[in-house]
């Protein structure tokens, strides 16, 4: 496989097996990286360890492998894609950001004609794109643009962002009119308007094109607005904790089950490791959903669900223990928080 995309860091990772003496490694790729698993597979061998591949999907590193690891008696995990979700982990694991080779400069060129009317430019990007934000930067900078990038310290890199957190963008949106995410399609993009409630364009260096996110935004809150009223109707809820590690809230779903209680609802807890439609519809006399998992789920698919399935901060909508115009503020992600 031709792996001029990404620095898949193919000498580090023979060190670090042989560092660990590792005899059997578990490899998790997300799907973009997976038609690189045979060829990281083989190399992992080389260096002396037995490679399992996990076929499972895998959408951040809150889903990193541990049980999956430990059930199959893996001394070390190798994780592509993500940054480190956990500060330490019962069965060691060894992140490679699988940074992009490809250039940002057409599409943040392209980008240019987007931000025409703005003059305070808030600069964000994806983990595999980190290594050409200050290239992005100066590009802004030649073109008379006041560049500024937040760096709040809770992700590894700054002005990096994932799909549930956005301190680094919304840190400065006070001080910018509008951002630019170096970032493969819309995904972190409508996070990142959501968070702050600023114009985003996207410089996309797969592409090589610039777009605006306004439309895709604008149909995502309006979806979410129909939700929350839609919610309101419902009498009996089920209030779902995530079973992937670092998206399990179990205390935080029991509260809800209270509130909602409280509330004069009937409420249920139901545990899920995927929340698709498929799962939901096992529960026909269940007329709302309360995601405490992964949020993007709520506000990325929310079209698929024929019932309503809402994050904390919408229940707090509907509960009326606040507003949506201050949901609208603060922005839908706990993590931001
Ligand atoms: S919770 Fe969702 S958005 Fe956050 S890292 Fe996990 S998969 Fe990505």
């Amino acid at each position: 496989m031709n792996n001029e995309s990404f620095n898949l860091e193919k000498r580090k990772l023979k060190r670090e097996i042989e560092k660990h003496n590792a005899e059997r490694v578990l490899l998790q790729l997300p799907e973009g990286l997976k038609p690189y698993a045979t060829e990281l597979a083989n190399i992992i061998q080389e260096a002396g360890a037995l490679p399992i591949i996990l076929g499972d999907p895998c959408y951040g590193a809150c889903d990193l492998a541990l049980e999956e690891a430990q059930s199959l008696n893996a001394d070390l995990i190798v994780h592509y894609g993500h940054s480190p979700w956990f500060k330490s982990t019962r069965i060691p694991t060894v992140y490679f950001a699988a940074y992009s080779k490809k250039s940002v400069k057409k599409a943040v060129m392209k980008a240019l004609t987007f931000l025409e009317e703005y003059s305070h430019i808030g600069l964000v990007t994806t983990l595999q794109h980190v290594n050409k934000l200050e290239e992005a930067r100066e590009l802004l900078l030649k073109n008379g643009k006041i560049v500024i990038i937040g760096d709040t310290g809770v992700q590894p890199h700054r002005g990096q962002v994932i799909g549930c957190e956005y301190s680094n963008a919304k840190s400065i949106a006070d001080h910018v009119e509008a951002f630019l995410i170096l970032s493969g399609g819309k995904f972190h993009a409508i996070g990142v308007a959501i968070a702050t409630g600023k114009p985003v364009i996207v410089a996309d260096p797969y592409t090589k094109n610039a777009f605006s996110v306004e439309n895709e935004v604008k149909r995502v809150l309006r979806q979410r607005w129909a939700c929350i009223h839609e919610a309101k109707k419902a009498k009996s809820f089920g209030v779902i904790v995530g079973l992937k590690i670092g998206q399990k809230k179990i205390e935080k779903a029991q509260k809800i089950v209270e509130e909602l209680q409280n509330a004069g609802k009937e409420a249920y807890l139901l545990a899920l490791r995927e929340i698709v439609p498929e799962r939901l519809m096992q529960f026909p006399d269940v007329e709302a959903f309360v995601n405490t998992a992964c949020p993007r789920v709520s506000l990325d698919t929310s079209s698929k669900f024929n019932k309503p399935v809402l994050i904390p901060r919408e229940l707090e909508v509907m509960l009326e223990k606040t507003s949506w115009e201050k949901l609208c503020k603060s922005g839908w992600f706990e993590n931001d928080a």
